[in-house]
């Protein structure tokens, strides 16, 4: 065997995945495809080149809700034959290949149904411009099998080329080689030639256009977006040279961002080359591009060195989250990225709370078998992953552990790990039989245990401890506009907002609405965290906006407890319901699911 072939047959299984790659495996896939917008599908021929590791007689793929219509052998494309299995929840359906022992190349013709839950559909209402359709997908965590036949594992990467057929006014892009301009054809072609896992699968379809930042960085946006966003991620540049002076060098080419319409479901998706990512950042002050950091630090941290399974997702997340601060504090200091630190450990609390203490779900590695990948996957892995490492740095020295990742990243980098082959290194290479340093990492504690370990240092933040004390004297009577806010950020706002007491009276509301203009904000973080307040005081002067912000934005993350926080009354609820019903159409899948459960 090759080690190739021996990292395939030892690597864990991926519980969410039916193909058996240690049989055969897809190593570059030609993706040959029409977007129909009428329609809303996309059909064509996916095209794989394969090695029969075992030279036996089947090779199989993921699929969910796709038509299969065909499947052929080799360069004269040979009919063979194909089977589909059972649908299971979640997963979907194996499709089963019959292959020869010497077969190379396997073609599936295929085309999505309306159960492709990677791909949203806007209608032109939908998007900035108003006057085009606009799709794009989302893979991650198991939805790439929707919207293309593929073995849908994160251990298991192919390189591509792609040739894609749209609506001449539009264009297309994708995690891959980009084409910049429209064409009078509406055909693109793209190349990624380097080896990615199915989740980073992307395309986006619209009247887009480009704008350049730096030499190797730009931004995709509707015309109507492009010039705020532009402005909004100037600093792109500065942030690309940062994480390269930490952590190696970008070993993608170039790095652009594509910012879509707000019913993207997450803040960003670090689809390589091309990160994906959500109006609701465009602040006008470039105080939520920390986003940016994140995605940039996924072009090490999973792009690069990918979580073999969804259980070992802490080593993409708590990574990249370790990382987005590092970046920041290279760019804005260390008291900039304390308070990042510091709402990061608020959200992980919140999210402790609600697993509660002994969840199996609050380990770093989990188990999720069974369930969707989506649903079990929390802040757990980007923040408690993220302590952990600062726990490791503190405990050898960031000269030391700065050696380390950098080791990491190059010893891993194209390849697939886990969390057992991540602490096997971590022991070889730092721990190295220290018992006193294996004690102060405490690795049982905090990847294996529930919780935060004994001993857990709490972030802290000098900034923060200013609006701890204007909170103070407000509580004790000073009043709002009276209060020293001039230097805030958005992150001393959130502060300040998360902290105000469940119980206000109306007067107090619009107090503070008053002097600071919540209601009105154009952040989108500060107008949640506010309408948590408004919400559960009853605050109306706040419905209209809210009703708006939700029908507008379908960022989960916002979604998730302002709905929560509506269905906790009867009367809310009912409030709820009818703005969903309206909104619907604008969420993702990946929200809506989360929705749907919420709101039952
Ligand atoms: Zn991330």
């Amino acid at each position: 065997m090759t080690t190739q072939q021996q990292d395939m047959a030892q690597a864990p299984a991926d519980v969410h995945s039916f193909a058996k790659p240690a049989e055969a495996v897809a190593r570059h896939l030609d993706l040959d495809i029409a977007v129909n917008f009428d329609k809303k599908t996309i059909s064509g021929k996916a095209t794989y080149q394969i090695e029969n590791l075992a030279k036996g007689n089947r090779i199989v793929f993921d699929t969910r809700g796709l038509n299969i219509e065909q499947v052929y052998l080799g360069e004269e494309q040979t009919p063979t034959t194909f089977r589909l299995g059972d649908e299971a929840k979640f997963l979907g359906r194996p499709l089963e290949v019959d292959i020869k022992p010497d077969t190379r190349l396997v073609t599936i013709q295929y085309n999505t149904t309306a159960n492709a839950d990677a791909l949203q559909w806007l209608s032109p209402q939908q998007t900035a411009g108003k006057k085009h359709p606009f799709l794009f997908t989302q893979s991650q965590a198991i939805l790439a099998r929707t919207w293309i036949p593929i073995q849908d594992s994160p251990g298991i990467r192919i390189t591509y080329s792609a040739k894609v057929k749209v609506p001449k006014e539009l264009l297309a892009v994708m995690s891959a080689e980009n084409p910049m301009q429209k064409n009078s054809t509406g055909e693109y072609t793209f190349e990624m030639r380097q080896a990615i896992p199915s989740y980073l699968m992307a395309l986006s379809v619209g009247d887009l256009v480009f704008k350049p930042i730096g030499q190797q960085t730009g931004i995709y946006a509707e015309p109507a977006t492009i010039d705020a966003a532009v402005y909004e991620f100037a600093e792109m540049d500065k942030m690309l040279v940062a994480a390269e002076k930490l952590y190696g060098k970008y070993r993608w080419d170039r790095y652009d961002l594509l910012v879509l319409p707000p019913s993207f479901p997450f803040g960003g998706m670090e689809n390589p080359r091309l990160t994906f990512v959500t109006p609701t950042v465009l602040a006008k002050d470039r105080s939520l591009t920390s986003l940016i950091a994140h995605e940039l630090a996924h072009s090490w941290s999973g792009n690069l060195v990918t979580n073999g399974t969804w259980d070992d997702f802490w080593l993409n997340e708590g990574f990249t989250v370790y990382f987005e601060r590092r970046i920041m504090e290279e760019l804005y200091g260390k008291e900039y990225a304390d308070m990042l630190n510091v709402l990061g450990f608020q959200d992980l609390q919140n999210t402790l709370e609600e697993l509660g203490p002994d969840s199996e779900d609050t380990r770093l590695k989990l188990d999720l078998e069974g369930r969707d990948p989506d649903e079990g996957l929390t802040d757990i892995a980007y923040e408690k992953g993220n302590f952990f490492l600062q726990n490791i740095e503190r405990a050898v020295g960031r000269e030391c552990f700065d050696q380390f990742v950098n080791k990491y990243f190059q010893t891993f980098a194209f390849q697939s790990t886990n969390t057992d082959l991540f602490l096997d290194f971590l022991r070889s290479e730092l721990i190295k039989g220290d018992e006193k340093l294996a004690e102060q990492i405490n690795i049982e504690g905090w990847v294996y245990s529930p919780g935060l370990p004994v001993g857990f240092q709490k972030p802290t933040s000098s900034r923060f401890a200013q609006v701890e004390q204007a909170y103070t004297s407000w509580k004790s009577g000073k009043p709002a506009a009276q209060l020293n806010t001039k230097e805030w950020s958005s992150h001393e706002w959130l502060h300040f907002i998360r902290m105000l007491p469940e119980q206000m009276s109306e007067q107090q509301l619009a107090e503070l609405d008053k002097a600071f203009g919540f209601t009105n904000s154009g952040n989108s973080e500060v107008l949640a965290a506010w309408f948590i307040h408004t919400i559960r005081n009853n605050y109306t002067t706040a419905d209209q906006a809210l009703e708006t912000f939700l029908t507008n934005v379908g960022r989960r993350k916002f979604l998730v407890p302002i709905y929560k926080a509506l269905a906790a009354t009867p009367e809310g609820k009912k409030k709820a319901l009818a703005i969903y019903a309206k909104a619907k159409p604008n969420y993702h899948a990946v929200s809506t699911s989360t929705l749907d459960a919420m709101l039952k």
